[in-house]
């Protein structure tokens, strides 16, 4: 796109809820750019396996999902653009988006999604990259046959610990609770593997490291108070997630930690501006909800378009 070009719909983020927004506007021939800051396919490219995408019995990798999502999205003419948007402004036209280049449009889709929570506690950011991971299929090989942590007790911890279990010596689940949040298939599967172990009603205080690397985190039993520290040689933190908004700011209603309400037919407080995937409240946050989403957004905008163009036919008429 030029720079100064008005697009019909431009998306930002490029995981299954873009994606399959650039799907649906491309094929209504609305002139769609998606931005994407990083590689395409948003979480599920650090995904090993996503398991339950209808209409793949066998599950599908992430990355692979995502090539083929990009693909889709690119063969029914939306054009993808790596940027990272910094700030969204009214203009009387649309919309301004501003990124390292600055991108003009009449309809915005926001599908930033969300990225992973930080545990806070001393250690874990020095220890980053040598032994704290965010990512078990990125760095999962580092651990073979070594003892992991994974902290955390919703879908995430138990799809990516069991995941580690493939090649770590054993896996130990570090929830704060007595009751694991995640889905009851993956409680069973996580009950079942030799591997799995549970540590439970405690936190992780401190990361600890020697020769740079990660040797133990010390635990804290939040009913006891009992401080002990367990050895370990890779710390893997799925304590959840927080929407990818900041840039937002001012532009459209957000709740308190910072996800967009939506009505149904994904329209955000803005006028113009529809939002999709993780990134908005919801009751379920799944490949198969965002790109459900991400096909109402974009036919959204569509009918956004068409009024807008109704009202401008209007006017010209009555002039
Ligand atoms: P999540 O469901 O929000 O779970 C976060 C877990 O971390 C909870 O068990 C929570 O404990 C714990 N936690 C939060 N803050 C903590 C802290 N400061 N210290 C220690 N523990 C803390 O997040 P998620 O597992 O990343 O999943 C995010 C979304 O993606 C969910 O909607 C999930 O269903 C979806 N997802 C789905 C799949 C799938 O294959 N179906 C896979 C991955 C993710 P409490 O339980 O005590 O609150």
């Amino acid at each position: 796109m030029t720079s100064d070009e008005l697009v019909d719909v431009l998306i930002i983020g490029g995981g299954p809820a873009g994606m399959a927004a650039a799907i649906y506007a491309g094929g209504a021939k609305l002139r769609t750019v998606l931005v994407e800051k990083g590689a395409t396919g948003g979480q599920i490219a650090s995904t090993d396996t996503v398991d339950n995408y209808p209409g793949f019995p066998d599950g599908i990798s992430g990355q692979g999902l995502a090539e083929k999502l990009e693909a889709h999205a690119r063969r029914f003419g939306a054009e993808i653009v790596s940027d990272e948007v910094q700030g969204v402004e009214r203009i009387p036209e649309g919309w301004l988006v501003k990124g390292y280049d600055h991108y003009r449009a009449k309809t915005l889709i926001i599908a930033s999604g969300a990225r992973e929570r930080r545990l806070g506690v001393p250690g874990e950011e020095e220890y980053r990259g040598r032994g704290v991971s965010y990512c078990a299929v990125c760095d999962g090989a580092f651990f073979a046959d070594q003892d992991v942590v994974v902290v955390g007790g919703g879908d995430s911890a138990l799809t990516e610990g069991l995941y580690l279990t493939r090649m770590c010596r054993s896996v130990t689940v570090v929830h704060r609770r007595g009751e694991l949040r995640a889905a009851r298939e993956y409680q069973d599967r996580a009950f079942r593997n030799e591997k799995m172990r549970f540590v439970w009603h405690s936190v992780v205080e401190e990361v600890l490291g020697e020769e740079g690397k990660v040797r133990a985190v010390r635990l804290r039993d939040v009913r006891s108070g009992e401080v002990r520290e367990l050895p370990t040689s890779g710390v893997f933190v799925y304590i959840g997630m927080i929407p990818n908004t900041d840039y937002l700011r001012g532009v459209v209603t957000m709740d308190d930690a910072g996800y967009i309400p939506t009505d149904e037919l994904m329209r955000t407080s803005a006028p113009g501006v529809f939002a999709c995937g993780d990134v908005r409240v919801t009751s379920l946050r799944q490949v198969a909800t965002a790109v459900g989403d991400g096909a109402i957004a974009a036919m959204s905008a569509e009918a956004y378009l068409a009024t807008l163009e109704h009202q401008a036919q209007t006017a010209a008429a009555q002039a």
